[in-house]
């Protein structure tokens, strides 16, 4: 290290309410570790900072060393987007208040804090929004990047929910973009992720979710095609507060494991969510209930709870990417069967199938989130333990991948893809944004600092 980065090292030190981490303290280990396992980084430093002041500290800071700056949320990023190799982090985990103004139905929540905390402080007022379907998700990396969850098909996705960010600009500068401020700026942070600068703190807007329940049945592979046929005309004919998902995947979730299933065999699981009372989604379940079933679950819970139900625990080894298509007809039904009996046994790999539709398509198609067409997301994924099992999980997602490709619009959700290269991030913000992206990068941060994530270059 050059005597110049040592003097600002030091500095930096002095002038941080938060934390810095250097390859050499203690706790620089924990702190470099993300979601994904198999995302081995060492930053040069690891700047934990407590509130924007610190911020815009950390962020001259990695400025006038050239360092190259990524930012960790909830570092749930699956490509590991949120740290690199030598250059700076700026590290959100500790700013993580959420407050919630019932009577305005908005939330404000730092830029580090995780969905599992902006759900626990709304449950207690009836009130939600679109929020990752894992509680240890950081709410800003989501929300930034179109956000997808349960409650989308009757509350939009998360970035449709935006009513104002604060950011630290490249050049340190505190900024504030909502619709009346910097609206440019404002539209390109609905999909554009990380690209323009450190959101340290998001509104959103809340809805009224007093009652959640959710139906979760488990399937024999030889009834797997009739229940994801059955869970698909039930979603097409149910309102729009209906969502959740059929994952393929071998052996049942964490907890909901029946004496009569082999551990890990095969298993088609539908789960039926219902932004409503626990008797009403007994109805709409009827049809998947009719048919055979290994196991069932019918259950009302506070959505903060149903939102941790199906959390993956981090340190393990991760992979996942994803399509959008234009239906889920039959032949694609038969394909996603056949590749269920591929499924790397013994591993966390599955492959899920989320309906979309209603506000999702509905919203202002402005927006850069390209996909507001598809009716369905496949999203294959996955995570396993030993390195050994890298190779075959991997090539498993690449394949769901290719044989889905005949039912895919082409477009792809940020949120839930790595690094897959540059023609993946046109998919994900749509070519007809690109430019437009282009230029307000150019705007915010012309020298590319921010480019940890599905960048956009400047114009
Ligand atoms: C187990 C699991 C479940 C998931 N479930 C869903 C789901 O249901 N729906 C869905 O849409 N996605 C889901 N995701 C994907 C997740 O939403 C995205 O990967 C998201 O970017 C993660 O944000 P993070 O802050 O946790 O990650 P990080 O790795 O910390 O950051 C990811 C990216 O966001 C940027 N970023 C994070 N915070 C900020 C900030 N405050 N300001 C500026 N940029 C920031 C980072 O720079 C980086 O580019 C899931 C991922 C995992 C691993």
């Amino acid at each position: 290290m050059s005597s110049k980065a040592h003097t600002a090292l030091v500095e930096l030190r002095e002038d941080l309410d938060g934390e810095v981490f250097a390859p050499w303290d203690p706790g620089y280990d924990e702190a470099r570790a993300v979601f994904n396992a198999r995302v081995d980084r060492r930053p040069a430093v690891i700047a934990r900072c407590a509130h924007a002041a610190d911020v815009v500290r950390a962020v001259r800071f990695g400025r006038d060393l050239d360092l190259s700056i990524a930012v960790r949320g909830g570092g749930h990023s699956v490509g590991g987007m949120g740290t690199n190799d030598s250059g700076l982090v700026v590290d959100l985990r500790r700013m993580r208040r959420v407050s919630v103004d019932p009577a305005s139905e908005a939330v404000r929540v730092e830029g580090g804090a995780t969905t599992g905390l902006l759900d626990r402080a709304t449950q207690p007022y009836g009130l939600a929004t679109t929020g990752a379907r894992d509680s240890g998700t950081g709410v800003a990396g989501f929300v930034l990047g179109g956000g997808s969850g349960w409650l989308e098909r009757s509350c939009g996705l998360a970035a449709d929910n935006l009513l104002g960010v604060e950011l630290v600009t490249a050049n340190g500068d505190r900024i504030h973009a909502s619709a009346d401020e910097n609206p440019e700026l404002f539209w390109a942070l609905h999909g554009g992720g990380g690209n323009f600068g450190v959101a340290t703190a998001l509104t959103l807007k809340l809805y009224e979710v007093p009652e959640f329940s959710l139906a979760l049945l488990l399937y024999l592979p030889e009834h797997a095609r009739e229940a994801i046929r059955t869970y698909r005309e039930v979603i097409d004919h149910a309102p729009l507060e209906a969502s959740g998902a059929v994952v393929c995947r071998s052996g049942p979730p964490a907890g909901f494991a029946a004496p009569s299933l082999a551990a890990g065999g095969p298993l088609c699981c539908v789960l039926l969510t219902y932004a409503g009372p626990e008797e009403d989604l007994r109805k709409l379940a009827q049809p998947l209930l009719a048919l055979p079933h290994a196991s069932q679950t019918v259950v009302a819970m506070p959505y903060a709870d149903a939102q941790r139900l199906f959390d993956q625990p981090p340190g393990l080894r991760a992979h996942g990417s994803a399509e959008c298509l234009s239906g889920a007809p039959d032949g694609f039904v038969d394909v996603c069967c056949a590749l269920a009996d591929s499924l790397p046994t013994a591993t966390g790999t599955r492959n899920m199938l989320f309906p979309l539709g209603g506000a999702v398509a509905d919203a202002p198609a402005d927006h850069p989130v390209p996909y507001r067409d598809a009716a369905w997301v496949v999203h294959p994924c996955g995570s396993w333990a030993d390195p050994a099992d890298d190779e075959r999980c991997t090539a498993w997602v690449r394949d769901v991948r290719a044989a889905v490709r005949p039912w895919s619009t082409g477009a792809v959700h940020p949120d839930f893809v790595g690094d897959e290269g540059r023609d993946r991030v046109r998919a994900g913000l749509g070519p007809r944004n690109m430019w437009r992206l282009g230029v307000v990068k150019r705007r915010f941060d012309p020298d590319n600092v921010f480019r940890f994530n599905h960048n956009i270059k400047p114009v």
